[in-house]
């Protein structure tokens, strides 16, 4: 199905197929929550049997009992199947939940970086694990619970009009007040349950900004400002609630007091028909004791709606992201890359609207040292990212070994392409298993040889715990640098036959480069590399420079030839200066 036509599709849609791997368990619910209302109903016909006994004088006690036996247990069979009805439709809920929760992971995955990052990390966090689990009652009662609620009450109004229609009427004078109470409720319904979605969000995104930016707001003494943000948003949350409560209070009380309220037509109008002698005594109990049974299942039922509007909501904020576009990218290769060359042939990007790459074009060698050099912000990891498929081209086109990116399925090329950017992620799990992931089932000896062939089995062996050492949440227990090799060795392990170094050594101190250079250096013979150096030496030995300027390839060639043609590199070089502004 392609993007255009699932935007179309309707949160009910998005529930049918999310729900489908089970729907036989909900459809077996469904039928044991039927089942259950035809249970319950057999204890009303017995009441009317006895109800007419007891009145004609015909009833004695041994029967009484037996009846009264009867009916208990028929409302204990209820019972049963209603327990089977609701333990089936909650396992196949939680089934359900963790599908959505596994789509949603597998899309972040899949879209482009730009696309994830358009949500904050909180707002993510907040539909995939709070919002996601507030369905889990509405999906599991609503099926098997609205289903037996309507079903019941309809049956016993039925019920009821089979043992006096007038008083089936009677009964049904309370419905059009009533209703017209719940419908006041709903008077601008979703904007003020827009308005609790949008301050929920708000309020998970300050606190989720305050826990993340703890650090710096520390650091700089701003925990009154960030504070104070919170605290608004805190406030908006409370502020929106009491005022959609406030405006349905009324309604939702009359409606609640009015609704169940059927004697006030039954008895009025009961109460004349059998003075005039057109109803029995018999006929006018059955009447009220049915009528009871109609009403409050309707209540029953009618409690979900609240549930249902926001389990459309919530389906459709998942939808919002399901539906997103993917990277534009093939199930199947028609053709493989012939070698590990890159080739961008006037790559144009702009992040949203801002072009920050002007017609890019470069060729890199297999087996060969490249280095890409230039001031500060001027896309030198932008195209490191769109060469590691982050991003696609807005135009123009990235060839590896001659064939287009955008025609390759993407396992092919991260298998094919390790990407260390400065700010790798480390995993809250052990430094065995975040190098591990590198190359999935690497045993641990492999894991270990990785390590020492970038010089980190020493630094690692050192840690508290060694191997097993656990990194933190996104690494925080290791420093920058002790990230930075973790990373490095994860690449390594990956063993890939291109490798792009975004600035990988710029947070390892100088002597631990040297020792980390030299072993990439060793460790990269026969492969492809780019990479985004800040140290003059390493950028020295390439065999080929690439100099960015301004979104555009300016120079190239190897330092000697660049030394010789002048130009903003050897201005550079000559100047010495390892100054801001420059990454060399
Ligand atoms: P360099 O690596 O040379 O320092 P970058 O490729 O990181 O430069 O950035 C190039 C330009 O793109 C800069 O002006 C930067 O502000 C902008 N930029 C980088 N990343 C993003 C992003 N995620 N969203 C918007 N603009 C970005």
């Amino acid at each position: 199905m392609n993007n255009q036509e699932e935007k179309k599709r309707s949160p009910v849609s998005w529930l049918m197929e999310l729900a489908a791997p089970r729907r036989w368990e909900y459809l077996f619910s469904v039928l044991a929550a039927l089942a259950g209302v035809a249970c319950s109903l057999v204890p009303y016909l017995i009441m009317i049997e006895l109800i007419h006994a007891l009145l004609d004088g015909t009833a004695d006690k041994a029967w009484c009992l037996d009846r009264c036996l009867v009916m208990g247990l028929w409302w204990v069979l209820r019972y049963v199947l209603h327990a089977v009805s609701t333990t089936t439709s909650h396992h196949a809920t939680f089934h359900v939940l963790a599908n959505i929760r596994m789509r949603l992971m597998n899309k972040l995955a899949t879209m482009p970086l730009g696309t994830v990052l358009e949500k904050s990390s909180g707002s993510y966090k907040n539909i995939i694990v709070e919002r996601v689990d507030s369905i889990e009652t509405t999906l599991a009662h609503i099926v098997p619970e609205m289903t037996s609620n309507i079903v019941g009450a309809i049956a016993v109004l039925v019920l009821l009009f089979t043992v006096d229609w007038r008083m089936g009427l009677a009964m049904l004078v309370v419905l059009p007040l009533g209703i017209l109470c719940f419908v006041t409720m709903f008077n601008r319904y979703e904007e003020k349950f827009q308005r609790t979605i949008k301050s929920t969000k708000a309020l998970n995104d300050t606190a989720v900004e305050y826990i993340n930016g703890i650090e710096v707001i520390k650091a700089f003494g701003q925990s009154k400002t960030s504070y104070a943000k919170f605290v608004s948003a805190a406030k908006e949350g409370a502020d929106c609630f009491i005022d959609w409560m406030q405006s349905c209070i009324f309604g939702q009380s009359a409606g609640m007091a009015i609704f169940p309220s059927t004697l006030i037509g039954i008895l009025p109008i009961g109460c004349l028909l059998f003075m005039k002698g057109s109803l029995t005594a018999e006929t006018f109990v059955t009447v009220i004791v049915l009528s009871f049974g109609v009403m409050q299942p309707l209540i029953t039922a009618y409690s979900y709606t609240d549930d249902l509007a926001q389990l459309g909501t919530i389906i459709g904020e998942v939808a919002d992201i399901l539906q997103r576009e993917d990277l534009r990218r093939p199930e199947t290769a028609k053709e493989l890359p012939r070698d590990n060359s890159i080739e961008l042939k006037d790559v144009r990007f702009a992040y949203h609207e801002k072009e920050v790459l002007h017609g890019v074009s470069l060729r890199i060698e297999p087996g060969t040292v490249n280095a890409l050099v230039g001031p500060s912000g001027s896309g030198k990891s932008t195209i490191a990212r769109l060469i590691a498929s982050l991003w696609d081209v807005g135009s123009g086109s990235i060839m590896l070994g001659g064939v287009d990116i955008r025609a390759l399925p993407l396992k092919e090329c991260t298998d094919r392409i390790a990407y260390v950017s400065q700010d790798n992620y480390l995993f809250d799990l052990s430094v065995m298993d975040n190098i591990r992931m590198g190359r999935k089932g690497a045993t641990d000896e492999e894991v270990m040889a990785a390590a020492r062939a970038c010089g980190c089995h020493e630094f690692i062996m050192s840690l508290e715990n060694g191997y097993q050492t656990v990194c933190g949440s996104s690494g925080a227990h290791l420093s920058g640098g002790e990230r930075q090799r973790i990373s490095i060795a994860r690449a390594i392990m990956k063993d890939a036959p291109i490798i792009i170094l975004d600035e990988a050594t710029a947070n390892v101190d100088p002597e631990s480069e040297q020792e980390l250079t030299a072993a990439i250096e060793a460790l990269t013979k026969e492969k492809t590399i780019m990479m985004i150096a800040h140290r003059l030496k390493t950028v020295r030995h390439a065999d080929n420079i690439l100099v960015i300027d301004g979104g555009k390839i300016v120079q190239s060639g190897t330092h000697d030839e660049l030394m010789h043609q002048g130009g903003i590199y050897r201005r550079f070089v000559e100047s010495r200066e390892l100054a801001v502004g420059w990454k060399v």
